[in-house]
């Protein structure tokens, strides 16, 4: 198990749940603090994953990645003539 923020070493704990009072077993990243119980997990399915730079790979042209807003690839151009 990876960190799902920094890709670290994430370790096993036990969660209580403050709804129903269960401990649930979850993970721990030992870098950054990330907690993750089944919850948490339930949670976010259907979300997308989080980036952790917005910044375009180097070497490709805004609206190459597709499936983006309109308004972001705008945004992006007037980054890059900088
Ligand atoms: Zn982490």
């Amino acid at each position: 198990m990876h960190c799902l923020r920094c890709h670290g070493l994430m370790m096993t704990i036990s969660m209580k749940e403050t709804a129903s009072g269960d401990t649930v077993s979850g993970w721990r990243c030992l870098l950054c603090g990330e907690a993750i119980d089944p919850g948490i997990t339930a949670n976010r399915k259907g979300h997308r994953e989080p980036m952790p730079s917005r910044a375009r790979p180097p070497g490709t042209v805004p609206g190459e990645l597709g499936r983006r807003p309109k308004r972001t690839q705008l945004i992006e151009r007037g980054q890059a003539k900088h």
